[in-house]
Order: C-alpha cells, then sequence, then structure tokens
C-alpha cells in the first residue's frame, strides 16, 4: 500500500489488501488524513491576487461557510489544533475583525449570489465566545451571508464554560445545531488528557442544553485513548445513548508526533495509546452498538439518534462544493481552489485593519480536483457508484467502474466492499479503513487518466446526481516539483479538508 500511494505504481497488486485479517490488517499503514487532490500553490501576495480575481464570480451550487475562533481556555494533550490562549479582550477584539471580515466582500458576487447551506463556527473553542461576541458575530452573519431558509448552522466547542447565557445568545443568534466535544466520559481518562471537567459535570451540562429544545445536540467521542479499555468505550457508549442526543461522532485517537501526547507517552509518563487493531475493535463495537439501538447512520464515523441531525456541513465539507471561509487560521475553498487565512494571530489583524481579506496561502485546482473530492466525500460516506460519475478523457467518456475494476474486485474478495446494484458499500472493515482505500482508488483511477489522456493535461469530470458547482470545469494542469508536493500536502491538511475534522 505505502508502495502505491508513494509512487506511481501501476501494478494492481500494489494496492491489494490482506486477505486473512481485513478488519485489522487490511493494509500495511492506515492513512488518517484525507489527502487532497493537489494543484498549484501559490503563496502571498500571488494567493491574494488569485483569490480576488475571483470575487465577481458568482457562485451557484451548494456551498458552506466555516467561521474560525482560534482561543481555547487550555491546551488539550493529543491536540493539534490550539493556537492561542483565550484571553477575553483579545477574543472581543477578534470578534470585531470576524464582523469586518464578514462584511468586507458581502457585496462580491462569489459571497452574494446563491444561497450558504452550512454555516460552521470552529477552532479552537468557538463556545468560549462572550456571549455579547457570538451574538454579534452571528448577526453580521445573518446580514453579511446569503443563508439559505434551512441553513445548518453549528456551533461547535466544549463544556468546559458553555454556561447558560451563552447557550442563550448562540439560540438567540440563530445556531441550531450543536457540536460538541466530549471524547470520553472516563473522568480519569478526561484529566490525563487535560480536560477540564469531570463527567457528572458533563452529563449535566449537556442535559441542560437539551431542555432547551431549540437546536440539534451533537457530541464527539474518541477512541483509543491511553487507558481506555474497551470497558471504558463500552461506558462512553453506553452513556452517549442514555442521554437525549440528536447524534454522535466516534473519532479515532491520532497520536501526532509532535503533539504533547506523544511526548508524555514517549517519557513513559502514560501508556500507550490503542494500536491500529485496537481501535478497529473500538470502532466494530461503535458499529455494532450505534446499530443495535437503531441510530441511523449519516457516515462512517457519524450517526444520528433524530431526524434534528443533518450533518450537512460535514457531509458536504470533502465534496467539490465551494466553501467561503472567515477568521484566523480558516481553510475555505472557491471555485475547486483551497485557500487558507493567515493563521498568525497579529498578521491576520494587520490585513484586516489594512482592509485586506487576510489569505495567505491559495492552491489553485489539479486536474481531476472535482472528481476525486467526491470520490472522497463518497468513500467517506460509506457507499460510492462509480458509475455516477461522467467522465472524459481525451474527448472520450471513461468508464470509472471498468478502470477500478482490477483493485475494486480485490478488495470485495478481501471483504472491505460489497456489491449491491451499482454501489460499493464499505464493509465494517472497509469503513475503519475508508480513507485508506479512498486515497488509493483516487491514486489508481488517476494513474488510469494519465495513461487514457496521456497528451491532454486536463480531464472533464463531472456527477450529475449533485450540484456541485465545478463539477463541469475544465481544469488546470497539476504542478509538478518537491515544491508542490510539499505544498500540496500542507494545503490539503490545512485548507478546506480539516475544518471538520477539528475536535474541542
Ligand atoms: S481539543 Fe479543542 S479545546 Fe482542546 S486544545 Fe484542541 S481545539 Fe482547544
Amino acid at each position: 500500500m505505502q508502495t502505491a500511494l508513494e509512487s506511481a505504481n501501476r501494478s494492481p497488486e500494489a494496492y491489494f489488501a490482506n486477505r486473512e485479517d481485513p478488519l485489522h490488517a487490511a493494509f500495511k499503514a492506515k492513512a488518517v488524513i484525507h489527502s487532497g487532490p493537489g494543484g498549484m500553490p501559490l503563496m502571498g501576495a500571488a494567493a491574494s491576487e488569485a483569490f480576488e480575481a475571483s470575487l465577481d464570480r458568482p457562485r451557484s451550487g451548494k456551498t458552506l461557510a466555516y467561521l474560525h475562533v482560534p482561543f481555547c481556555e487550555t491546551r488539550c494533550l493529543y491536540c493539534m489544533f490550539y493556537q492561542n490562549p483565550l484571553d477575553p479582550s483579545a477574543a472581543h477584539a477578534y470578534a470585531d475583525s470576524l464582523v469586518k471580515e464578514l462584511a468586507l466582500h458581502a457585496e462580491r458576487a462569489a459571497q452574494a449570489s446563491g444561497p450558504v447551506h452550512a454555516v460552521y463556527f470552529g477552532g479552537g473553542t468557538p463556545t468560549a465566545l462572550a456571549p455579547e461576541d457570538l451574538r454579534r458575530v452571528l448577526e453580521a452573519v445573518k446580514k453579511y451571508l446569503p443563508l439559505a431558509n434551512d441553513c445548518e448552522i453549528t456551533l461547535e466547542g466544549r463544556i468546559h464554560n458553555f454556561d447558560d447565557a451563552r447557550i442563550e445568545a448562540a439560540i438567540a443568534g440563530g445556531v441550531n445545531r450543536f457540536s460538541l466535544g466530549i471524547q470520553t466520559f472516563s473522568t480519569e481518562i478526561r484529566r490525563s488528557m487535560l480536560r477540564v471537567d469531570d463527567a457528572d459535570t458533563m452529563i449535566r451540562r449537556l442535559e441542560a442544553i437539551g431542555r432547551y429544545d431549540e437546536a440539534a445536540l451533537v457530541i464527539d467521542l474518541i477512541y483509543g485513548f491511553p487507558g481506555q479499555t474497551a470497558a471504558v468505550w463500552e461506558n462512553d457508549l453506553a452513556t452517549a445513548a442514555s442521554l437525549k442526543l440528536d447524534g454522535v461522532d466516534c473519532y479515532q485517537l491520532n497520536v501526532f508526533e509532535k503533539s504533547p501526547l506523544a511526548k508524555r507517552i514517549a517519557s513513559g509518563k502514560l501508556p500507550s495509546a490503542a494500536d491500529a487493531a485496537e481501535k478497529a475493535d473500538m470502532f466494530a463495537r461503535s458499529v455494532e452498538f450505534f446499530t443495535n439501538e437503531n441510530w441511523r447512520r449519516l457516515s462512517n464515523n457519524h450517526w444520528g439518534r433524530t431526524h434534528r441531525e443533518r450533518n450537512i456541513y460535514n457531509a458536504l465539507g470533502k465534496s467539490s462544493v465551494d466553501c467561503l471561509a472567515f477568521g484566523c487560521g480558516a481553510g475555505g475553498r472557491l471555485f475547486g481552489s483551497s485557500f487558507m487565512l493567515e493563521r498568525s494571530l497579529a498578521a491576520y489583524h494587520a490585513r484586516m485593519a489594512a482592509g485586506e481579506k487576510p489569505v495567505q496561502f491559495l492552491m489553485r485546482p489539479g486536474a481531476n480536483w472535482a472528481l476525486l473530492r467526491e470520490i472522497s466525500a463518497a468513500m467517506e460516506s460509506g457507499a460510492i457508484d462509480l458509475s455516477s460519475f461522467k467522465v472524459e478523457a481525451g474527448g472520450k467518456p471513461v468508464d470509472l467502474d471498468s478502470i477500478a475494476k482490477p483493485v475494486v474486485d480485490q478488495w470485495v474478495e478481501a471483504g472491505l466492499l460489497l456489491r449491491r446494484g451499482r454501489h460499493l458499500i464499505q464493509t465494517v472493515a472497509g469503513q475503519y479503513w475508508h480513507v485508506t482505500l479512498a486515497q488509493l482508488l483516487m491514486r489508481w483511477i488517476e494513474g488510469a487518466l494519465a495513461e487514457a489522456a496521456p497528451d491532454e493535461r486536463s480531464v472533464r469530470a463531472a456527477r450529475f446526481d449533485m450540484g456541485a458547482p465545478g463539477a463541469m470545469h475544465r481544469l488546470r494542469p497539476a504542478e509538478h516539483g518537491a515544491h508542490a508536493q510539499r505544498a500540496n500536502r500542507e494545503a490539503a491538511r490545512e485548507a478546506g479538508d480539516t475544518n471538520a475534522d477539528r475536535s474541542v
């Protein structure tokens, strides 16, 4: 698998899975972050110019908006998304800048045209904003973004300090979905990860938020923490099911090399986190648990208990739709170009004070970008119909089903996928390995398209059953070279692909 992902290996065998134990050991290594479809990176002034040049182009189709709040009261041990300590006056000044940024391009076609279907406040800890600041920013969202009547507005955050005044400000401002990072109900593990509140506080506050009955209430759980045995995970699932939640997300713990958690494990202060096989069992148990509870499966990691939970932002976030972005460190996508805003708070404020959109980085779309993003989104949903993608290479239609067959047939044989009608459905093992499967599938298809049209450096791709705005673009050629590759990886991580994966 590593060979297939890291080289241009065109032998199907390089993509084959282990048939003996697909759940625990389908491949030698597991991809945990969606890689982007590549493209041409632009930095600084070039990025700003490219962004500015797109602003008078009207959007169409589904659209998301992402607002980033880069403050946390404390840093959790496993987190790689921590940016700045919470300081009330700094957060107040930041809310001023966010309001200005929302107003800055309110009249330009790229922001003003077409409805916005889901707004997501991520971080950081958006629930840490003071009630008055939450109110002001939400007012600006409603004033300066063309929200669809049924727009999903999510406020991500944590229970700590999410008091009644903040909840009420959020609800009054139009928030209709709370996504709260609980991670585990084990007080002992929470404390070892430097999470502040104990399990009883979490449960009491979740019950209190639920009593408002004004917004979907969704929590994140994480499996694989050091010390989180199967019994602890079982208790996490059972506690979630006992509460009046609208949905649950179950994520696996990723111990990033430079995280404080990795250092603490390496120094022996904490036991090891669960390995891939142990996490596979915990994932499989969550599937079995929520299936038995009759919750609806909304994606590989996400379940809804009630119809209030729609999960629009997360469902569309990996696809090719546009995502307007606001705030220090936010990532978005416009007409296929991914972009990231200044990550340094000082630089963000300085550029806002100068009346500039603080674009730091932009990646022009590579060849096949829309197709690859749609494949990635479909794989995340648990099923894919390759025949629904209308693709042309060298002016001729391309049948993706036939292209993928040599690899996909082996994955079916290995127990990662099932064929049902036109769809390839992931088994529980396939769901656990879905990011790896998606990356391998995209790599295989990209190689095949390049072979089908060696002289043509662009490929037309569309999926006719969805309203993706850029679906019929004539695409720019991909850039090559070490700098482009590195920047592609950075952009895939930083812009667009990770906003929805941040856990607070
Ligand atoms: S997990 Fe959330 S609250 Fe904790 S440091 Fe990271 S972003 Fe902040």
